[in-house]
């Protein structure tokens, strides 16, 4: 029996660590277009060289080439039981393609699992967001012990200040993802997210193949209700 789940959910509900959970309990590893992507900047071919315009421009990837990158990853032998999808499909076109290729393989979407958060805690979780260099992560909002915040006016005066964060014991000074920095990009993010999923949402739940989960709780009990969603496919 192979699995393909689709995983989708704005930043911040959690979805890489669930993604390792899936891919430990199942088997099957996580396959994300922007990581694939992303690996291409090694390469100096056309492909790689057009990928790479396209993404330093913020736009998507034309949906020919991205459908063949899947499907290329789709034939490798660690894909053979099954995939958990990250950022693929993004629209209706590339979700058509996807189930055309399963079915060739005798295969199909078992799940659309939808990490459902409110976008307000969404926002939070990525602004408020710190790491330190052992991979500990911290979040003003809601895990701030041990950890002094400072706000910065920026260099260009723009609101909010720069939140700057330090460990109360030692000072190491702690690091945001420099994509979770703005306040304007991560709500251009929510709304992007918003715009390309709603459309995806309702074209699956068509064939009754979304599962909510409620991902503003625990990980064990954000995991616990995949298992189920899974278990009951
Ligand atoms: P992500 O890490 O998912 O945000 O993807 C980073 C970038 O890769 C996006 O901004 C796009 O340029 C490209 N990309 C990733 N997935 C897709 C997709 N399914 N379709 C088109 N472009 C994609």
């Amino acid at each position: 029996m192979s699995l393909y789940v689709i995983l989708m959910g704005v930043q911040g509900a959690g979805k890489g660590l669930q993604a390792k959970l899936i891919e430990e309990r199942y088997g099957i590893p996580q396959v994300s277009t922007g990581d694939l992507f992303r690996a291409m900047r090694a390469r100096k071919d056309a492909l790689a060289r057009k990928v790479q315009a396209i993404m330093v421009s913020g736009q998507l990837v034309d949906d020919d080439t991205t459908n063949a990158i899947v499907a290329d990853r789709l034939a490798q032998a660690d894909a053979q039981n099954g995939v958990i999808l990250d950022g693929y499909p993004r629209n209706r076109i590339q979700a058509a393609f996807l189930e055309r290729h399963l079915q060739a393989k005798g295969a199909r979407v078992n799940a659309v699992l939808l990490l459902e958060l409110d976008l307000y805690v969404a926002f939070k979780r990525a602004f408020g967001r710190v790491s330190a260099d052992d991979g500990a992560s911290y979040n003003y909002y809601y895990n701030a012990d041990g950890v002094d915040f400072s706000w910065t006016p920026a260099d260009d005066s723009s609101y909010p200040p720069r939140l700057d964060a330090s460990l109360s014991d030692g000072g190491e000074v702690l690091k945001r993802r420099p994509d979770d920095a703005s306040a304007d990009a991560i709500i251009k993010r929510i709304d992007t997210f918003l715009e390309t999923t709603q459309p995806l949402i309702s074209y699956f739940q068509a064939k009754g193949i979304v599962r909510k989960i409620n991902a503003d709780q625990s990980i064990e009990a954000v995991w616990a209700e995949i298992e189920r969603a899974l278990e009951t496919d």
